[in-house]
Order: structure tokens, then sequence, then C-alpha cells
């Protein structure tokens, strides 16, 4: 195994912890990208590994991912991540939660966890009996979801309005992918403006009954991609522009709250030679964040609402670098996050 400094993905991170407690079978990375502007913040994943290594590289490109997503939503936040390896052998046990929450505390600060794939609201409970450094308890914002459709809907309104030229959402057509807590609430706001919606989820009773409500139509999970619309907006699963699918789609615009939807980072480049617009993930689906650390940066919800609605000038000033510049939307987006966590 290289050394962290030689992997691929290691990106001058300030410190990656690596913890390992016998008496509970906790194994956990912490790495802390940037605190350039505040304590590094990101959540705790609880995973089954193939690897040491495969988390270490986990824990290094999520906190890179979280430097940029914090600093683009206006945060006073730097970037971090946490992985605990999961034990095939063991279950998620209280004294493994409350080893790794140890393990965050020794920190002092410097990182902030959250809720991740693999934690449950009550394992964050846990972990904030034993470190106040938790952000987005239940009862502090509740569920980000909502916050997070808010936000891509504001970014879809101004994709329509930078590819479309689009005034209103009225029949503009929306082809959205996967109907949970972000696309459901995206499909509401987007019906409420007139929007013309096409749906798809795996859940595909899901996809029909919301058509059902909302006056659109659903088509199958598989097929959602292939259909000609106005705006293609991910909102399942991460990594689904590959360089096939991209080929494939017939829309102008591709806007949505699913994280890391670029496979491989080269995608971004082939969307901008089609023609179709781009808004980077991280900045387009902030609103959860945003939410989330609030306690943590004493907001109200005046100034919540604040930097969600400030999501869409966001987008707008990285459309028109992209287009004054010939970068793409992705590489304007990243460079201007480096500058703002001062690299
Ligand atoms: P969710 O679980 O509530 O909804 C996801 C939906 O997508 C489900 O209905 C699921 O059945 C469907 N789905 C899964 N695979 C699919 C596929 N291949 N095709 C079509 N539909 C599929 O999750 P969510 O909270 O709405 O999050 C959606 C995406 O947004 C995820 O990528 C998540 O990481 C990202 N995201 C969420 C938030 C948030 O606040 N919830 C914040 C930032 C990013």
């Amino acid at each position: 195994m290289p050394a962290i400094w030689d992997l691929p993905d290691f990106d001058s991170h300030e410190a990656v912890h690596v913890f390992d407690d016998r008496k509970t079978g906790l194994k956990a990375v912490i790495a802390v990208h940037s605190t350039h502007l505040g304590p590094a913040a990101g959540g705790t994943r609880f995973w089954h590994y193939g690897d040491s290594q495969a988390a270490i590289v986990d824990a290094l490109r999520l906190s890179r991912g979280m430097s940029y997503k914090n600093a683009m939503a206006g945060l006073s936040a730097g970037g971090g991540k946490a992985v605990i390896l999961a034990n095939p052998a063991r279950t998620k046990a209280q004294d493994m939660l409350y080893a790794f929450a140890r393990a965050v505390d020794s920190l002092g600060g410097k990182y902030i966890t959250a809720q991740d794939v693999g934690m449950s609201e009550a394992d964050m409970v846990s972990l904030s009996k034993v470190t106040p450094h938790v952000a987005g308890l239940p009862g502090q914002g509740g569920d980000p979801g909502p916050y997070t459709a808010r936000g891509v809907y504001l970014g879809v309104e101004a994709a329509a309005k930078h590819a479309l030229g689009a005034d209103n959402m009225s029949g503009v057509h929306v082809a959205i992918q996967g109907v949970g807590s972000v696309g459901g609430g995206l499909a509401r706001y987007l019906a409420e403006q007139g929007a013309r919606l096409t749906l798809a989820d795996v859940d595909a009773q899901r996809a029909a009954d919301l058509a059902a409500e909302l006056g659109g139509t659903s088509v199958a999970a598989d097929d959602i991609m292939h259909v000609a619309a106005d705006i293609f907006s991910p909102c399942a699963l991460g990594a689904i522009l590959t360089v096939e699918s991209v080929a494939a789609l017939k829309v102008r615009a591709v806007a949505g709250g699913a994280n890391n939807q670029l496979a491989t980072g080269l995608e971004g480049r082939m969307l901008a030679d089609r023609g179709i617009l781009y808004a980077p993930d991280y900045v387009i689906n902030a609103g959860g964040i945003i939410n989330v650390m609030r306690h943590i940066e004493n907001a109200d919800d005046a100034e919540i609402n604040r930097r969600i609605n400030a999501i869409p000038a966001r987008l707008s000033a990285i459309w028109s670098e992209s287009d004054s510049t010939g970068l793409t939307p992705a590489e304007v987006a990243d460079n201007m996050a480096q500058k703002l966590i001062g690299r």
C-alpha cells in the first residue's frame, strides 16, 4: 500500500487521523481536508469496505468534496469526513459508537460530524452524549431533504433561464430520476409552477402515484435518461453521468440533487461539447448541509433562506465564467471552491 501522501486522492489534507480501539473493535478514519474557513464539517459514513485502503481513499475523496461544498454554500466551515469500517463479524454496537465519539472529541472541535450513509439519527444522538461536535441532531432543523429540494428547485429554475431563456417554469419539461425526499420535493415545487413532469423511480409505483397526483407522467427507471425533455434532474444515485449515458441524453441541461453525478469527471467536458448545461452537484444540492449546520453557525430561518436563495446566483456566476473562459462548469466550480479555501 502506498503512503497516504502518494495516493491520487491525497490533496494536501491538513490531517488524516486513524483510530483503532481494540476493546470495542472500532476502526475509523477521520480526514480533515481544510479548516481554512472554519471547523472541518462532514458526515460519518458506516460502510463495509473491501480493505482499509479503500476506507482511507473514501475519507480523502469525500472530505475534499465537503471542503468544496461548504465553501460554495457560504458556510464558515471547512471540509472533513469520517468513515467507520464496518466489521461483518460484529454489529454496530453502542460501545463502538461511544469510542468513535471519543475519537471525534479528541480532535477538540477541528472536525464536526453529521449523519451520512449507514448512520441513523439514533446513532447521532449516541455520539452527542460523548461529544458536542455533532451537527444536525433531531430537533435541530430536522430532515435536510426539503431544504435540499428547495435549493435544487431554485437551481433548476436558474438552469431553465440560462439554457432555455425561460423566465418561468411554465411548460418547461423536467425529467426527474428518483422521487424520494429530494426528487419528490422538487417535483412538487415544479408542478406548482406549471412545469411538465416525467418521473421515474426504481419504486415504479412511487413514481406513478406522484405523477398521477401532480399531473405528470412516469416512465420505467431504465428509460428516464432517454426522455426528450428540457432538463434532466438526477435525484437518485451518483455516477450516473457516464460516457454512454451523456451521449444518449436528449436535454438542454442537467440539474439535480444527487451527489457525485459525474462518473469520472471527464463527462463534464462531454456535456459541454454537446451543448448541455451542467449544474455542479455540490453547488446545487447544498440546501441540506446549510440547514444541518444551522446550530453550529447560529443561523436563524431567515439566514438559512438567504443562503439557500443564493444557490441560483452562485450557479449563474459559474455558468457565466464557463461561457467566457471555455472551462466546464464543473472546472469553474472547483476553481472557485479552491480559491475560497485559500488554495
Ligand atoms: P431518498 O432515498 O429519499 O430517494 C432516492 C429515491 O431514488 C428513492 O425513491 C429510490 O427508490 C430512488 N432510486 C434509487 N435508485 C434509482 C434508480 N436507479 N433510478 C431511479 N430511481 C432510483 O434519497 P434523497 O434524500 O432524496 O437523496 C437523493 C440523492 O440526493 C442522493 O444521491 C443523495 O446523496 C443526494 N443528496 C441528498 C440530500 C438530502 O438532503 N437528502 C442532500 C444532498 C444530496
